[in-house]
């Protein structure tokens, strides 16, 4: 008996993950969202490149409360507003955007954030790499770490040294499990 309750408790379980996977996910040519956890969305989207064809760049989304952080633009500006449009009629207001590191597919879309208002956060460091070039600068530097707000969490930005660029960062989500 309880066996069976188990298996049913799993099955459960599997279609209400699945269920929830469907509601939020989006696709289109150009651009698809899925979810990874409850607050946590990872944006794809495409980048045609010269020496290794067209690529798929990822970037995440935070989720709390009604409030999102983007990591990493979507590759251009037409798909960044893609994205925010969906993240808009989802009730989700965006609350900043993050720039890993100074390559387009962090930064590709950044002049369609400032358009809407939504401010963006870099590393010192990527600020200085884009400085000499044509491209949208993130608008807030820091050094080494810093947190932002979303909804009544935090996301955390740290530098911990160069790996796929010197000045690339990574972004995470802590959450205690209560
Ligand atoms: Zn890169």
């Amino acid at each position: 008996m309880q066996k069976k309750l188990f298996s049913l408790l799993i099955v459960l379980l599997v279609l209400s993950c699945k269920t929830k996977e469907k509601q939020m996910a989006y696709k289109t040519d150009s651009l698809e969202i899925g979810a990874l956890t409850e607050h946590t969305y990872q944006h794809t989207s495409f980048l045609e490149t010269e020496s290794f064809g067209n690529v798929a760049c990822n970037g995440m989304i935070v989720v709390n409360n009604g409030e999102a952080i983007v990591f990493d633009t979507p590759t251009n500006n037409k798909v960044s507003s893609e994205l925010i449009d969906w993240l808009t009629a989802q009730d989700i207001t965006v609350k900043a955007v993050v720039a890993t590191h100074f390559h387009d597919d962090c930064v590709g879309g950044l002049k369609t954030f400032h358009e809407k208002g939504i401010p963006s956060y870099a590393n010192q460091e990527t600020i200085r790499l884009l400085a000499g070039k044509e491209a949208e600068i993130p608008q807030n530097g820091f050094t080494d770490f810093t947190e932002l707000r979303v909804g009544s969490k935090k996301v955390v930005l740290d530098f911990m040294g160069a790996g796929h660029t010197n000045d690339n960062i990574i972004g995470y989500f802590p959450r205690t499990i209560s």
